[in-house]
Order: C-alpha cells, then sequence, then structure tokens
C-alpha cells in the first residue's frame, strides 16, 4: 500500500469531514462518536507515533475552539443588544454552548489534532513502512 504525502490543506480539510488526515479515510481511526482506533485501519499510520500527549493536544484543540466560539458569540451578543444587555439569558445561552460544544466538536478535535501533529512532525518513511506491515497483520474481521 503506497500513500503519497498529502498537503498541508488536504490534511486539515480531511481533518474537518472527520477523514484520516493522512490517507483520508472515512472513518479513519474513528471508531464511534467517542470512541477511535489507536491506528488508522486503511494506512496504519498510528495516532500516537512513538510520542506521548496525543489526548492532551486533542483536549487543547477543543478547549481552544470552544472559548473561541464563547468569546465571539458573547461579544458580538453584547454589541448587537448594547446597551441593553440581556445578562442573564446570554449566559444562559453561553453556558449551554460551554456544555454541548466540547461533546461536538470531540471527533473533531482528535482529526485536527492529528493533522497538526502530522504538520509538525510528519512521518518518517520507517514509520509509513511501520504502519503498513502494522495494517497487513490486521485480521479482516477487525478491520
Ligand atoms: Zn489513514
Amino acid at each position: 500500500m503506497s500513500v503519497t504525502r498529502p498537503t498541508v490543506p488536504l490534511m486539515f480539510r480531511r481533518a474537518l469531514l472527520l477523514q484520516c488526515a493522512w490517507c483520508g479515510d472515512r472513518p479513519g481511526f474513528r471508531r464511534g462518536w467517542f470512541r477511535r482506533y489507536d491506528s488508522c485501519q486503511h494506512c496504519g499510520l498510528s495516532v500516537q507515533r512513538g510520542h506521548d500527549g496525543f489526548e492532551l493536544g486533542a483536549a487543547t484543540i477543543n478547549v481552544m475552539i470552544m472559548l473561541a466560539t464563547l468569546v465571539v458569540a458573547g461579544g458580538v451578543s453584547v454589541v448587537i443588544t448594547y446597551p441593553d444587555v440581556a445578562v442573564t439569558p446570554l449566559m444562559l445561552v453561553l453556558g449551554v454552548v460551554a456544555l454541548v460544544l466540547p461533546v461536538v466538536l470531540y471527533p473533531f478535535s482528535y482529526t485536527i489534532w492529528f493533522a497538526t501533529e502530522l504538520l509538525m512532525d510528519p512521518p518518517s518513511d520507517e514509520w509509513l513502512a511501520r504502519a503498513v506491515e502494522t495494517i497487513s497483520q490486521i485480521p479482516a474481521s477487525n478491520a
């Protein structure tokens, strides 16, 4: 199996479509909304690749998107309703958004962080060869 190295915009487009940023396979390493495989089921590329803290990076992406959304939504709401800002309804709506948005963003935060890691540390030819080796050892019933 040979996968050509994707461009940076292509990796992030794939991440936003919940595909593997490297090979474009959907679902890639996703097993469901809250579960994932440790490696892509198509290209075999591991999300860890010898690094610790993948989940921390994904959680950081999730929090950054959620906080940016709250700041922009809150700011726009205040500007639109100024000087009669309805503080209580605004806080309730933003509170609900703060609870729901991380759940909605959960799989996106993993795929976006995977693309970011591939951008910062592209896999070596050795890692790609190891990934192909790994995927060829997975029984067909698990793929
Ligand atoms: Zn893949």
